[in-house]
């Protein structure tokens, strides 16, 4: 098992789904923890609270990921409480579903703010400090959407096949520096934002998975471990899909 002890993680929108899952399993693995929330406090703190309830450390962060300036103050602020940082996952996302015909300019705008320019900024101020590192772990959450589309989803697919572009253009880069850049295409996994489908849609999407079942956020955060440890030093620019066959 991979160990990160000594080692500091910021997780963007760490207060349930994913990226709770990932944090909880960093931490169980050794590492100090910021808890990336936007509105969700109370459920930030409970990750928090949960990680140092088993000796681990965690501080909480608020910062909306879609505002640079914010994710400017929230990486003072992790600076101010860790001297480093070792990885970075931009988990935080939303989605705007609508048929392409009747999306708003605004359901697009957010999608891309959110998904896209947030795991950007983030990289960025990231990759300065891991670059003098000379070691780090960037993993960005796309989706099964950004890989192959789907319908409804126009927004939030550019966002997350943009999110791919941006994790091999920056794995080339920052290679040379001792940084890996990965991305993780999830599935059908069971969080809060697919509780809101209708049981028609959950039926029709679990017969196109060959295992025929949803996935679990903790079987998303075993693959994000795992990038982020050792075993995966010389894995970087790649898109791991962790669907069940979804993209078979
Ligand atoms: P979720 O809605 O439970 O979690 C998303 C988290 O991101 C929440 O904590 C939310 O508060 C946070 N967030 C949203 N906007 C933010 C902002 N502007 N600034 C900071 N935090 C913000 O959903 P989830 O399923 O856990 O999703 C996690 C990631 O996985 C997302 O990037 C999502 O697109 C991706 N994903 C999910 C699925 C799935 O089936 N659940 C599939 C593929 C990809």
């Amino acid at each position: 098992m991979n160990s990160f002890i000594g080692k500091t993680a910021l997780v963007t929108g760490a207060s349930r789904g994913i990226g709770r899952a990932i944090a909880l399993r960093l931490a169980a693995q050794g590492a100090a923890l910021a808890i990336n929330y936007n509105g969700s406090k109370d459920r930030a703190e409970a990750v928090a609270e949960e990680i140092r309830a088993t000796g681990g450390r965690a501080v909480v962060l608020q910062a909306d990921v879609a505002d640079p300036a914010a994710v400017q103050a929230m990486f003072a602020r992790f600076f101010e409480c860790y001297q480093r940082l070792d990885i970075l996952v931009n988990n935080a996302g939303i989605t705007r579903d609508a048929l392409l015909i009747g999306m708003k300019q605004e359901e697009f705008q957010a999608v891309i703010d959110t998904n896209l320019a947030g795991s950007y900024y983030c990289m960025q101020l990231a990759a300065k400090k891991m670059i003098h590192q000379r070691s780090g772990r960037i993993i960005n959450i796309s989706s099964y959407s950004g890989v192959h589309g789907n319908a409804g989803q126009v927004n939030y697919a550019a966002s997350k096949a943009g999110v791919i572009g941006m994790t091999k253009a920056a794995a080339r880069e920052l290679g040379g520096r001792g940084i890996t850049v990965n991305a993780i295409a999830p599935g059908f996994i069971e969080t809060d934002m697919t509780a809101a489908l209708s049981e028609k849609s959950k039926q029709a999407i679990l017969s196109g998975i060959p295992m025929k079942r949803i996935g679990a956020a903790e079987e998303v955060a075993a693959a994000a471990v795992f990038l982020a440890g050792d075993d995966a030093a010389y894995i970087t620019g790649q898109v791991i899909a962790v669907d069940g066959g979804l993209s078979i």
